[in-house]
């Protein structure tokens, strides 16, 4: 859908609004069509429902401006919201309105597309999951069932339940509709549920309550129109909730999936860098965590790069090149490119890499890795480095702030080792304030180590004491252990294959042990 002829387009380049559902909460449930707007957007225009972590794909240089309430900024009235899209749409922006669930279902998205349309704005519609569907599926209940229910009715439960004059039409709805699904009811619970049964509905009819559906601390309180709002009370559910009515509840005994996940409910830390956290954030979501990204450490190159400079376009040529991190190839041959130089730039010399990501890294510049060690760490190169080393020559581009392990162990076996700079591993404390608010608020279940540098800037943040105590620890392994034991703290979980993978499964593994189901 979108009009034409805006009094903007004729002055210059039009801009245009784009209505985009972000989805009911996991920011994997956008659209590809709604994620591909938000990469290109100038403007972000974001309500509270919609998952900030969407905002990750928006360009640096876009505005973002918050039109929902939340305690940080101030809120948007409806007029003041459309008064930003008008404007910055007839600036030429491509504007992204950013809308939890879908924005057509209860969320005020068809007044804004007609106040657009009447001011001769382009538009579109993107339409999203919205939480009417998606919170009775990720309770495991499908709205609609051959057998149970053939019609599905979706209500507001804002339009206060009691007001003498409802729009909703209750009696037919009580009456004629098997699924009853209520938005914006929490508050209202009471007075809703006591209408369905005034109107009819039978008081064994089952419910359930879905709290901050999708996310990791979803919660679903079940029982019958009887019993709902009194149980509801009792657990404190509140807003964001979605309440759902009809015999389809009962299917959520065989079919609940997404809470039965070994991390389900456990918010859950990274501390990698920034590029690197995607990967181990994946595994954990697929486990059920909810995480937050908290980069602690990012990499920089060395204040002085003549070493590695020497090292690539220097006439020595090595026996063997050392690789102990994918970080550490990616500098060595970014800079070889910086230099003129390309992949030959390894020469004759064959190739070591401490585990499988970074044999994975070389093999990806089409390289062939000769030897990786049987455990992914330094001592294990030095000693299972294969073949007679001594007198051999060899180059390890790495971290600045590596140990010297490794170095002593090859020279200890004969060779001639050349240690050069490849990285510096720099403290990063862009999210210091959240990470001391998530401690503070206790808002933090597991925190996850990937490096001793990443533990050393997080105890810089945070203080040992600051650290909640139910706050468990997981390290990648036994380096990273150490260096969280040196800040007085045990960890509750070390890896024993040192990869993500590792640590993930040692985590899942850790918490299938500790699980104490809460919620089904
Ligand atoms: N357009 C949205 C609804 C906006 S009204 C959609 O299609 O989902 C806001 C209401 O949506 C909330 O009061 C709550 O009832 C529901 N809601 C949105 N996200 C939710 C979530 N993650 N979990 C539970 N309810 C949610």
């Amino acid at each position: 859908m979108s009009e034409s002829g805006s009094e903007a387009g004729k002055a210059g380049k039009a801009g245009r609004v784009y209505l985009v559902g972000a989805g009911p909460g996991d920011p994997d449930l956008i659209t590809v069509k709604g994620l591909k707007l938000l990469s290109r957007a100038s403007v972000v225009v974001t309500d509270r429902l919609a998952n900030k972590r969407l905002l990750n794909n928006v360009p640096d240089t876009a505005e973002i401006i918050y039109a929902g309430k939340s305690p940080r900024a101030h809120t948007l009235s409806q007029q003041e919201i459309i008064d930003v899209l008008v404007d910055r749409a007839s600036a030429g922006k491509t504007v992204v309105r950013l809308k939890g669930g879908d924005p057509f279902v209860f969320g005020r998205g068809g007044e804004e597309a007609a106040a657009l349309a009447e001011a001769g704005i382009e538009f579109e519609v993107v339409p999203g999951i919205s939480s009417a569907i998606a919170a009775p599926a990720y309770a495991g209940i499908p709205v609609t069932s051959r057998s149970r229910a053939v019609s599905l009715g979706i209500i507001t439960g804002h339009e206060a339940a009691d007001k003498a004059e409802s729009d909703i039409k209750w009696r037919e709805l009580a009456a004629g509709l098997d699924t009853i699904v209520c938005l914006m009811g929490v508050e209202n619970l009471r007075s809703i549920v006591e209408k369905l049964l005034q109107f009819g509905r039978a008081p064994e009819t089952p419910a359930a309550v879905i709290e901050w559906a999708t996310y990791s601390r979803q919660r679903t309180i079940t029982g019958t129109l009887a019993d709902i709002s009194g149980k509801c009370a009792e657990s404190g559910i509140g807003a964001p909730a979605v309440f759902v009515a009809g015999d389809v509840v009962n299917l959520r005994r065989k079919i609940a999936w997404f809470e039965r996940r070994p991390l389900f409910g456990r918010r859950v830390m990274v501390t990698r860098a920034l590029h690197q956290a995607p990967e181990l954030t994946e595994l954990l979501e697929e486990a059920g965590a909810d995480v937050d990204e908290y980069p602690m450490i990012r990499f920089v190159w060395p204040s002085d790069l003549e070493p590695l400079d020497a090292a690539i376009s220097g006439d020595q040529s090595y026996d063997w090149i050392v690789f102990t991190s994918a970080n550490g190839v990616d500098h060595f041959f970014r800079r070889a490119l910086e230099l003129g130089r390309d992949a030959r730039v390894v020469g004759d010399a064959k190739l070591a890499a401490i585990g499988p990501k970074t044999a994975a890294a070389l093999e990806s510049f089409g390289l062939k890795v000769d030897f990786v060690p049987s455990r992914y760490i330094s001592e294990a190169v030095a000693s299972e480095f294969p073949g007679d080393i001594a007198g051999q020559r060899i180059l390890i581009p790495r971290a600045q702030e590596a140990g010297d392990e490794l170095p002593r162990g090859l020279r200890a076996r004969g060779a001639e080792v050349n240690v050069v700079t490849a990285y510096r591993t720099v403290a990063d404390k862009t999210h210091e304030e959240d990470v001391l608010e998530a401690c503070r608020r206790g808002e933090v279940d597991i925190v996850t180590f990937a490096s001793s540098s990443a533990v050393k800037s997080f105890f810089e943040i945070v203080g040992e004491h600051e650290l909640p105590e139910t706050a468990a620890i997981a390290c990648i392994g036994p380096v990273t252990a150490s260096a969280v034991r040196s800040h007085g703290v045990e960890p509750d979980v070390v890896a024993e294959d040192y990869t993500i993978e590792g640590l993930v499964g040692a985590l899942t593994g850790w918490a299938c042990r500790e699980k104490t189901d809460k919620s089904i």
